[in-house]
């Protein structure tokens, strides 16, 4: 076909599509799609190179620990211990092996949910609007562009209205450009080419139609991208602390190295012995296993979110989730359903009208003092339906097949207004052939208003419709409809108008005014400042939104969790605060807050209300930001939800950034931490429980990896102090840390949520990972393990039993208390009777791998040759297992201790 690189925005509209056989109307066909994407190939950017299989095993072997190990090995060769370099070896291969082994499943994990993330886009096929999967554009093809839309491949306008796109993705400007068709000299500079939209950059006003020109890498950003190297993801503040965390051990380890060292030399122990044990011992405090398992907790509780419908687009967010104390959530659609019914009109001087029936089936009578009233003979309210259904975007869906609900296309405010004028008998597709609509000016959340400019062709009469809120409607207006004429609103009027709206509001609705302006148009330039004074209001509108079932749940589990959810909203502050109230979201002595008063407001007058504010209300999207910066200056983790364009700010700012999935906007998704599917509450409430879930199971490896390497360096201390010979052979030593560790730890992080998540308060963000809590339970599980251990060893060395043999039942012993103290950190409360072995199957299966490796270092003569172990007598086997067991027992009495008073006094 055509060259890419051909000077699009030098074509006419209809040249561009020409040249791109697309039609203007009906798109491309639907068969022509498949063999372009044949000939084009996806519309996507390589990711750079892939890691080879091989490679990522090689990488393996780069860490500190390998080397000493090689080293050793090197070492322990050159000494002539042949047996002993081998057995390193081995063990730096299974090492590899497990921690390659446990990569590839988090990566696996990452790249899932990656393509659930994937963005869409909408293209006209075959003369249909469809949705399409951004990857599957292919030039010719017809894209719809909308204010919110990321913009999927580069494409050439043919048709748009007041558009602007953010390009600073690919031109570095800052700020918004403005759009339009006209066709411009070859030589544009691709900064300037407004006629044009590309790849990876954002509509943020306006709408359009363009042809797609090219896709993939012949797109713009493809050209940059093929000379950008791929940046890795920074790490999270966990990856963060868990490395400097490991750097503290590196450190103690290098210590005990020279500890261990000199106490031998001084006791006269052979060279070569003391400091083979030296390195294995040292290499046992290097928690080898904890980067990989936070890999795997981030990359395991990305996956349980996205099952529950939150899926995460950054790593951090999963931790930071867990720290959340505040959730500023949108009113409309995130607590409530966003299915709105007009329930009631206001009409002047005073007239409410209540409207009866449910969703958006046009059904239902008009009731005026709980009397019938015919709607077709009151000119006033078929007026007011008449420009509400004209002044929209929405359109009603008859039930079909399957469905037997009417649908709303399109906005549900405005869907609720065709509803309701159809229940009044207005025949809509009439009304728009009559009122034929030549221009508008788009809703715009600021001015909380929209208009639209109809004339009917036969007899040439003219009017711009408006509707939006109250306030701001009746700011514009000049004169009202009350009785049959135009009244000018004066201030009595006025205080008239805005208590109906307040009374509506009062009443959870989401109130709309109307209003028109006769005799005129709209151009294209055309702004509502234009038209102050000048409106004509016709009444009110009140919406009812149900809140959604499970959000009153979340709302309370929220508060047990002890995080504060805090509502959003652009409505009125007595509709957001009689909604908040229903929810249990606003209590006793809460505050609600409007954008006047806020924009009023200093910072610190802010930060200080903000503390006990349950409802922002008329919030304009920039004052998101200030939300969230005074709870930040508080001291809160926040996480804020958002879908348009102008939310990205306060997305970005947010700790936790929630995107909506089905009503949010491309911008505000790639502005996001983490993107809801089902735009509900409740969804945000439980990936905050997975969040805790993540720190939580972290906590229980760190607890387990500390307490048990300290536990055999007590054991090895307290041998060389005490005047005994080494307790284990060094190979022994490497076995239990890297094996018998190795296949247990990581399944820690695999342990269920206990049931208790949401009852305990928010993780500390700067919490030391060894926190107190853990601290005092190490200082219980370390000694007991120690000096059953050693104890064990000690009388059998007193019994005169050869040392090899003893070595290896104190090695046993040893390999046995890792098996039950791994079954201790599986909870810090609750009996490891009562948790039922299938509850964790990756801990039972690493459990038996691991005793069934140790029955081969025992049983099996080559093993016994190369770890220095010799078979033990079975009899002798269920003492050493006995012994092993204290520390289940200790923390077992521990955990009823903990459990008895928690009864005794509940929180
Ligand atoms: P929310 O954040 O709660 O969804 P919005 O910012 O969407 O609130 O709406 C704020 C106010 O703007 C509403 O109370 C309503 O009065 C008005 N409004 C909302 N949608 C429209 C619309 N499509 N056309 C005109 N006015 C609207
Ligand atoms: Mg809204």
């Amino acid at each position: 076909m055509e060259n890419p690189d051909r000077p699009w925005h030098g074509l006419g509209p209809e040249a561009a599509l020409t040249a791109l056989e697309s039609a203007a109307d009906s798109g491309l066909r639907v068969a022509e799609v498949e063999a372009r994407r044949r000939q084009h190939g996806p519309n996507d950017l390589p990711e750079g190179p892939r890691r080879s299989v091989w490679r990522s095993f090689f990488e393996q072997f780069q860490s500190p620990l390998i080397y000493i190990l090689f080293i050793a090995a090197l070492f322990a060769f050159a000494l002539g211990r042949h047996g002993d370099s081998a057995v390193i070896l081995i063990v730096v291969i299974i090492n590899a092996l497990i921690g390659w082994f446990q990569e590839g499943r988090a990566a696996r994990a990452m790249e899932a949910l990656r393509r659930l993330s994937s963005p869409r886009a909408r293209v006209v096929r075959d003369g249909e609007e469809v949705e399409v999967d951004t990857r599957d554009l292919v030039p010719g093809d017809l894209l719809v562009l909308a204010a919110g839309d990321g913009v999927g491949a580069d494409a050439r306008l043919v048709e748009s209205s007041a558009l602007e796109a953010a390009e600073a993705t690919l031109t570095g400007e800052s700020l918004p450009v403005r759009k339009s068709v006209e066709t411009l000299a070859e030589d544009t500079l691709l900064a300037d080419r407004a006629n044009m939209v590309y790849s990876g950059t954002y509509i943020t006003a306006g709408h359009a139609r363009a042809v797609v020109t090219a896709t993939g890498t012949a797109t713009e950003m493809g050209k940059i991208a093929r000379m950008t190297v791929e940046s890795r993801a920074p790490k999270t503040p966990l990856e963060r602390s868990i490395a400097q965390f490991g750097r503290y051990l590196v450190a103690g380890a290098v210590t005990l190295f020279v500890a261990v060292m000199s106490f031998g030399l001084m006791r006269g122990m052979d060279t070569v012995e003391i400091f083979m044990v030296a390195i294995s011992q040292m290499v046992s405090m290097v928690p080898e296993g904890l980067p990989v398992a936070m890999t795997i907790a981030l990359a395991v509780g990305m996956q349980r979110m996205a099952g529950h419908g939150a899926i995460v687009r950054r790593l951090s967010a999963v931790e930071t989730l867990g720290s959340t104390r505040v959730i500023c959530a949108d009113k409309t659609g995130t607590l409530t359903r966003n299915e709105m019914t007009v329930t009631a009109v206001w009409l002047a001087p005073g007239r409410i009208i209540d409207i009866t029936g449910a969703g958006y089936q046009p059904r239902g009578d008009f009731l005026e003092h709980d009397e019938r009233i015919d709607p077709t003979t009151d000119p006033a309210l078929a007026t007011l339906l008449t420009v509400a259904a004209l002044c929209n975007d929405a359109r009603l869906v008859p039930p079909d097949g399957s469905d037997t609900r009417w649908r709303a296309l399109g906005d549900p405010t405005e869907a609720a207004l065709l509803t309701a004028a159809r229940k009044a008998g207005i025949d809509l597709d009439d009304l728009g052939r009559c009122w034929h609509r030549h221009g508008d000016i788009p809703f715009d959340a600021d001015a909380g208003m929209m208009a639209t400019a109809h004339c009917d062709p036969d007899s040439g009469d003219s009017f711009v419709a408006f509707k939006g809120a109250p306030e701001a409607i009746v700011a514009m207006c000049g004169h009202v409809w009350d009785n049959g004429s135009a009244e000018p609103l004066d201030e009595r009027r006025r205080e008239l108008v805005l208590k109906a709206a307040a009374t509506l509001a009062g009443r959870a609705l989401r109130v709309l005014a109307f209003a028109r302006v006769d005799g005129t148009g709209l151009d294209a330039t055309a702004d509502f400042s234009g038209f102050a004074g000048r409106l004509t209001l016709l009444g009110l509108a009140g919406e009812m939104d149900p809140p959604r079932n499970e959000v009153r749940r979340a709302v309370e589990q929220c508060r047990q969790a002890g995080m504060r959810p805090v509502m959003v909203t652009g409505d009125h502050k007595l509709t957001g605060m009689a909604v908040a109230e229903s929810l249990g979201i606003a209590g006793e002595g809460d505050l609600a807050i409007d954008g006047s008063e806020l924009s009023g407001m200093a910072d610190h007058q802010l930060r200080e209300k903000a503390g006990r504010a349950a409802v922002f209300a008329r919030v304009h999207p920039e004052q998101k930001l200030r939300i969230v910066k005074a709870y930040q200056d508080r001291g809160e983790v926040v996480a804020m939800t958002g879908d348009g364009v102008n939310d990205a700010p306060a997305l970005i700012k947010a700790d936790v950034g929630v995107a909506m999935g089905l009503t949010g906007t491309e911008v505000a998704k790639s502005a996001a931490e983490i993107v809801i599917t089902d735009d509900n509450f409740a969804t945000i409430v439980h990936a905050v429980r997975e969040g805790r879930l993540v720190h939580r199971n972290l906590r229980k490896v760190i607890l387990y990896l500390f307490a048990t390497s300290m536990a055999e360096i007590v054991v090895l201390m307290s041998a060389l102090l005490l005047g005994y010979p080494l307790p284990l052979a060094a190979v022994q030593i490497l076995w239990i840390n890297i094996v018998t560790e190795g296949t247990v730890t990581v399944n820690l992080i695999m342990e269920p949520p206990e049931g208790d998540e949401m009852r305990q308060r928010p993780v500390e963000l700067n919490r030391p990972l060894l926190s107190a809590d853990l601290l005092k339970r190490v200082a219980l599980m370390t000694p007991v393990m120690a000096a059953s251990t050693f104890s064990y060893f000690a009388w059998r060395v007193s019994q005169g039993v050869p040392l090899v043999q003893v070595q290896t039942e104190t090695f046993t012993v040893l390999a046995a208390c890792q098996w039950f103290n791994v079954v201790n950190c599986q909870s810090a409360t609750r009996s490891a009777f009562g948790l039922g072995l299938m509850r964790n199957r990756w801990m039972l299966g690493g459990l038996i791998l691991s005793v069934l490796l140790q029955v081969l270092v025992l049983y099996w003569p080559p093993m016994n040759a190369l770890f220095h172990t010799q078979p033990v007598a079975v009899a002798d086997v269920g003492l050493m297992v006995l012994t092993a067991s204290s520390v289940l027992w200790a923390e077992e009495i521990r955990k009823f201790f903990v459990r008895l008073r928690l009864r005794s006094a509940p929180e």
